[in-house]
């Protein structure tokens, strides 16, 4: 008998799920609160200019090739990968770090400031690599049925490797590196996160493996919506549609079955299985009200920085910028160590700039460009107002013009701003959490929350907030996952469309 999956958003782990779902047999209908799919993965157009709401780079393309084969598709997008991964500056200094993949080009990035670089970031290379080779299927690619099935999976990581668990990013840097710098940019990879490096444990360096050595950084040709628009070209040939505007409020159950899922109309959406891709906390503690993901208990969790999100459409091409560029101050311990209180002063903030045309010739009008720029800043739990939205961003562009030495200010055709309040509003994001609930040890693996619910049978959970975690390519392994989980539930169905 066919079975109805009601999925419960439209982000990337939606999306993903349902188009393996649907090569299983099953019926599948999405609900996305959003006016279009995608979640953070979304798109803004503005006056002629186009840009990509949240992500611009991934890492893990390999993730994608399973998916569209498990899905039983083509690949309905096309990666690039980034040569020069990303400039860093820093306030004060007219030195441009370019990091480069090539280990020789990199090391002469870092001639004068960091002495027998390359021999040194060889050896923090080849650490992150075995921990990334020996945790990769071992935790980061599987479910775990219970807190004791998740501790005997770590005690089978090789012992070699706990002092990464109980050191962080910086103390591993400090390790490995002596220079200001170079601990600094390669630290950045905490922030990728949505956390810092005095807080985000030393594992993550398997992060710096990925983008230097393993699979590299990719963007999509045309824009990072083309993996939105391509999934839902196939979603479409399937038959699968996405009501768009629906948000579900409310929920019916039936013994330990849960019966139906209520819209802000008060209307009844009826499926044999759920599957939740809006935050797997939020979702329990304000749908569904349980007692362990109440306000409270969603306060005090782990969250991770909020985005500050600026999109400019400017009338000229900009120069001194690449596609990606970090713009760092000269005070970094300082500033991670306030950014979660906002104690820091948004004035001189770190920031992050993605030239969109240079990648995506399209989103701009010829000779024109259109630029998008990240600041982390405190969630909305820490700093509750964005009266300030303007100043905050006139600084910004104030800053970034002096740094490039070309005043933007006069160039600017469109501008459009996010804060953390938009952010959350739009997408159900805790308190405008960008990433969601923080990677710290407390957050992780068995111990986040889990993508089967604790209470009805029918119910399940995909994306950033429950296992692997955060990402697009852990999106599409957490599709995987829980698919795993659905089948092995459900069996395979009568009206399979082809052997997976
Ligand atoms: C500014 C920013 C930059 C980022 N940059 C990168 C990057 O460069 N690289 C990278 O790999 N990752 C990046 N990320 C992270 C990445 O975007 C996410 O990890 C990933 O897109 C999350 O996918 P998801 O499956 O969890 O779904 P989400 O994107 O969280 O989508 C969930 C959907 O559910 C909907 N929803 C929520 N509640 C309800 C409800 N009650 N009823 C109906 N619908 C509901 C929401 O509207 C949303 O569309 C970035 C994120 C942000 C915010």
């Amino acid at each position: 008998m066919n079975k109805k999956v009601l999925i419960i958003g439209s982000g990337l782990g939606a999306l993903t799920a349902a188009l393996r779902l649907h090569r299983r047999g099953y019926q599948v209908e999405l609900l996305e609160k959003h006016h279009q799919p995608g979640g953070r993965l979304n798109q803004l157009k503005v006056g002629g200019y186009t840009f990509d709401m949240g992500p611009t780079f991934f890492s893990m393309t390999y993730e994608f090739d399973e998916f569209v084969k498990d899905a039983g598709i083509e690949m309905p997008f096309r990666f690039q990968q980034l040569d020069a991964l990303y400039t860093v500056n820093f306030r004060g200094s007219e030195r441009r770090f370019t990091i480069y993949r090539d280990l020789d080009r990199l090391a002469r990035e870092f001639e004068g400031i960091e002495s027998d670089f390359r021999n040194k970031m060889e050896n923090f290379l080849q650490k992150a690599g075995r921990f990334f080779h020996d945790t990769e299927d071992l935790v980061i690619r599987r479910n775990f049925n219970s807190l004791w099935d998740y501790l005997l999976t770590l005690s089978r990581v090789p012992l070699k490797h706990s002092p990464l668990l109980i050191r962080t990013v910086w103390d591993e840097m400090v390790r490995h590196f002596e220079s200001r710098e170079v601990r600094e940019i390669f630290s950045l990879v905490a922030f990728f996160l949505g956390a810092t490096p005095f807080d985000t444990p030393g594992i993550y360096t398997i992060l710096s493996y990925t983008e230097l050595r393993h699979n590299g950084y990719h963007n999509v040709e045309g824009g990072m919506y083309q993996i939105v628009e391509g999934l839902k070209k196939e979603l479409d040939k399937a038959g699968i549609p996405i009501h768009t505007n629906v948000e579900i409020v409310d929920f019916v159950e039936k013994g330990e079955d849960l019966q139906a899922l209520v819209d802000q109309t008060g209307k009844h959406w009826q499926a044999d299985i759920f599957l939740v891709n809006a935050d797997a906390a939020v979702f329990r503690g304000r749908v569904f009200r349980r007692r362990e993901f109440g306000e409270e208990k969603l306060k005090k969790m782990k969250w991770t920085l909020a985005p500050f999100t600026m999109y400019l459409g400017l009338d000229t091409q900009i120069p001194n910028l690449e596609l990606h560029n970090y713009f760092l101050g000269n005070n970094f311990r300082e500033y991670s160590n306030g950014i979660f209180k906002n104690s820091i002063n948004l004035d001189k903030p770190y920031y992050y700039v993605n030239m969109v045309s240079r990648s995506n010739p399209l989103s701009a009008p010829p000779g024109h460009e259109s630029m998008f720029i990240l600041c982390p800043v405190p969630d909305l739990r820490f700093k509750p107002s964005w009266d300030d939205r303007q100043q905050v961003a006139d600084g910004i562009v104030l800053d970034l013009s002096q740094r490039i030495g070309f005043d933007l200010k006069d160039h600017i055709v469109t501008q459009t701003v996010l804060t953390p309040l938009e952010w959350g509003q739009r997408f159900n994001l805790y308190q405008g959490s960008g990433l969601s609930l923080a990677h710290d040890l407390s957050q992780m693996g068995g111990l986040r929350p889990r993508n089967f619910d604790e209470k009805y049978r029918n119910v399940f959970y995909v994306g950033a907030s429950t296992v692997p975690g955060t990402g697009l390519p852990m999106a599409v392994i957490s599709s995987r996952l829980v698919v795993e989980r659905i089948q092995k539930a459900y069996g395979p169905l009568h009206a399979q469309r082809a052997e997976v």
